[in-house]
């Protein structure tokens, strides 16, 4: 908290992410809370902190939330105390209370046990099992995995990075990811780590890579979903969520994810050993990593790219260069799942799924109008995947093995060309034949895609 008030207030398009509000202040609540009942204007403005903040501009917002959403005032107050004790829930837990972790050296607490330890030591396989991990660390997988991370890339010694605090940041964003998701939880974000940490190590990567470009990568690949309310920026326009407002339906939910981040940040202290000028460049950079996730920005990513690798002209000395390469990295590991083997990839096309189908579920409810892909009765998980496949990950893919032409990118390539087939086998025998991917993916519209369907 004291690092906030070395900081300088946001600007006012920045709007100051809910958790500086929500740990500082008289009421914690998520977006997803604000999804089924407002949080009270009153105790909003209640909430103090460092970071400057107009409290009349935001409690209007909510106000005319509260007088536009049809769901905030159809459902019952119930689903918000659920909620709210789901926070209390996390906060109590033993990671919460603090766990000391006297050096780099010995990281490996009694949290591990035997398995989990043993599974660290090749947390660079692609065939890496973060479900198997998750159970063996007790749910603590992005925890235990970034940390573990950020000591073998040297980023605790290289920064002079305080454990504690460390541990605590990590604690704070993996309990800000909310595991009622079934997809859009930590698991997602400890898994998208791990292949970032894949894509870190490749040749290229790993040969110009600085100590500052790693550190800036990890965050942002644990991060880079924090807070997301299992819903997508299509339903939460059409709700009237504040966050639609507070961004002006623009890359809602990335932005959110990345101001949350950056307040998480503020409050750990982690970096507050650095110059403010370090600290602000890192929170400007981790957010070009995580907008890059918007999907539906996909087609100027991917033909920036293109055009880079046909000219031969990215230079990896070039911070700049670097930079987007990371960038092409982390969206890649967003929807990296059909690329992992079958039994990992079928796991995730289910949690994604019934993510989907919940929200279409709550669209049918409310009469909201169901959202592609969000429809149970029509849709199967065979045509999501192979339309998701055909039109995001194989393009995607394509271009970064043509980058980056090595065994990990020619293994992504093989699991993706199985699971397709897969998809395939599964969708002939539902159908009985004939049908083709999804049409929804091929119009690539940020309006369309359900749940990003970068799955992420
Ligand atoms: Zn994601």
């Amino acid at each position: 908290m004291e690092v906030c008030c070395q900081l300088p207030v946001l600007p006012l398009d920045r709007p100051v992410p809910q958790h500086v509000l929500s740990r500082r202040g008289a009421i914690s609540f998520s977006s997803s809370s604000a999804l089924f009942g407002c949080p009270n204007p009153r105790q909003l403005s209640q909430r103090r902190g460092a970071i400057s903040y107009d409290s009349s501009d935001q409690t209007a917002l909510y106000i005319r939330m509260l007088a536009n959403s049809e769901i905030e005032v159809s459902v019952s107050a119930r689903n918000v105390r659920r909620l709210l004790s789901f926070q209390r829930y996390l906060r109590s837990s033993r990671f919460f209370r603090g766990i000391t972790v006297p050096n780099s050296s010995n990281i490996l607490d009694d949290d591990y046990n035997g398995q989990a330890k043993c599974m660290l030591e090749k947390v660079g396989n692609w065939n890496f099992d973060i479900f198997l991990f998750d159970r063996l660390t007790n749910g603590n997988s992005l925890v235990s995995l970034t940390f573990h991370l950020f000591n073998l890339h040297g980023l605790i010694e290289h920064f002079q990075l305080d454990t504690m605090k460390l541990r605590r940041f990590l604690v704070m964003v993996q309990e800000d990811y909310h595991s009622q998701n079934p997809y859009h939880n930590a698991v997602h974000a400890a898994d998208v780590t791990q292949a970032m940490h894949c894509y870190l190590k490749e040749p290229k990567l790993s040969e110009s890579l600085t100590p500052w470009d790693v550190l800036l990568s990890l965050i942002a690949a644990a991060t880079h979903d924090l807070d997301h309310p299992g819903v997508n920026q299509p339903f939460l326009i059409k709700t009237n969520h504040y966050l639609a407002t507070l961004y002006k339906n623009t890359s809602v939910l990335e932005n959110h994810h990345w101001r949350s981040a950056v307040g998480l940040l503020r409050e750990s202290g982690l970096f507050a050993h650095m110059s403010l000028e370090n600290r602000q460049l890192m929170e400007s950079q981790i957010g070009d990593l995580i907008l890059a996730t918007d999907i539906s920005q996909q087609n100027e990513y991917l033909s920036m790219f293109r055009s880079h690798l046909d000219r031969g002209d990215l230079c990896l000395e070039d911070a700049n260069h670097r930079h987007f390469i990371l960038q092409m990295a982390l969206k890649c590991a967003d929807i990296c799942n059909p690329c992992r083997t079958w039994e990992l990839s079928k796991q995730w096309s289910e949690k994604v799924t019934e993510e989907f189908f919940h929200q279409g579920d709550i669209e049918k409810k409310y009469h909201l109008g169901v959202s592609p892909l969000c429809d149970r009765q029509t849709e199967t998980i065979a045509n999501i995947q192979i339309g998701f496949m055909t039109y995001l990950v194989e393009p995607l893919f394509a271009e970064w093995a043509r980058f980056s032409n090595t065994r990990l990118s020619q293994t992504m390539l093989g699991h993706l060309g199985l699971n397709k087939a897969s998809w395939k086998g599964v969708q002939r025998e539902q159908s009985g034949g004939g049908e083709d991917a999804d049409p929804a993916f091929e119009e690539m519209d940020s309006d369309i895609l359900p749940q990003e369907p970068r799955l992420s």
